[in-house]
């Protein structure tokens, strides 16, 4: 099941999406939450009924092209979780960009790296990214598969990790890749507002069998510079789960951006920034397509 969260007559609402088509989650479900966290806390049970309805033909249909979709989880509750350095040739494009100040010269990091980004970081679909937050020109984009928690758990073993995910997103971890430098960690360069587009939808994890099948797109003004399947990430999303939750508690409706392929623009030489007018575009073809522009 495809859930977007969507803007409507001035009222935001969770709904199914259908092809080009979106039905309000409470039409289906009288009584459901309107948000999407709280249709991550209702569980399954919400999502099994939501379906049968679905069946049943109840709800009304709008066409997408007539509401305005937000990221899935407008606001998360806490941090946005992060995975760097996290595909192969990604990892070599950035240490030697000359950017990483990680990794004490070594490409392939031992264990994951993990960071976090603020909530209010969190934009939608054609929202736009404000790059001036980026003071030194060295802006850039991240093309990410992101996973969204479903279930809570701490020390959460890697063979039941897939259990707790909800479903799956996409993340752009919009970078200042000289802040990201000069201050020696990640979050300043990262987590300016704006900076973390998402969406346009949650895909189930019922839905994607086997999310390593999933391949990952981005253009920058409909020019290709990432494709990668998720099957290339150097740890796995059980492994970053297992991980995190060794000493974190994970909670429902957390989201853990799992890290981008090669093609960012400092694997250019030069590298390529981006400017005013400039447009990502990030494709997960179950997900959808998502585009932001920057301002
Ligand atoms: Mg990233």
């Amino acid at each position: 099941m495809k859930l977007v969260t969507f803007r409507q007559g001035g009222k935001s609402s969770v709904g199914v999406q259908i092809g080009e088509e979106v039905r309000r989650l409470d039409e289906l479900v009288p009584g459901a939450p309107q948000d999407m966290l709280g249709v991550i806390d209702a569980g399954a049970a919400l999502l099994d009924q939501a379906d049968e309805a679905l069946r049943q033909g109840r709800g009304q249909s709008y066409a997408l092209s007539d509401v305005r979709l937000l990221a899935p989880i407008p606001l998360p509750r806490r941090n946005v979780l992060c995975v760097g350095k996290n595909y192969h040739e990604h990892a070599a494009e950035f240490a030697n960009s000359g950017y990483d100040s990680s990794s004490g010269g070594q490409d392939i990091p031992d264990v994951p790296i993990v960071f976090s980004k603020f909530p209010e970081t969190v934009i939608g679909p054609n929202a736009n990214i404000e790059g001036g937050l980026d003071r030194d020109g060295t802006l850039d984009y991240e093309g990410e598969l992101a996973v969204v928690i479903g279930r809570a758990g701490r020390e959460i073993a890697s063979e039941a990790a897939l259990a707790h995910v909800f479903g799956y997103t996409i993340v752009n971890d919009v970078t200042a890749r000289a802040a990201q430098k000069r201050h020696k960690q990640w979050f300043l360069g990262k987590s300016c507002d704006t900076f973390c587009p998402m969406g346009p939808s949650i895909i189930t994890a019922a839905a994607v069998p086997d999310v390593t099948k999933l391949r990952l797109r981005t253009w920058v003004n409909n020019e290709l510079r990432q494709d990668a399947s998720v099957r290339d990430l150097i740890f796995d999303i059980p492994t970053i789960i297992a991980t995190i939750s060794r000493s974190i508690s994970l909670k429902p409706g957390d989201i853990i951006a799992t890290g981008t392929p090669a093609g960012v623009g400092i694997g250019f030489d030069p590298p390529r920034y981006l400017a005013a007018g400039d447009k990502v575009t990030i494709e997960i073809p179950e997900i959808g397509t998502l585009t932001n522009r920057v301002v």
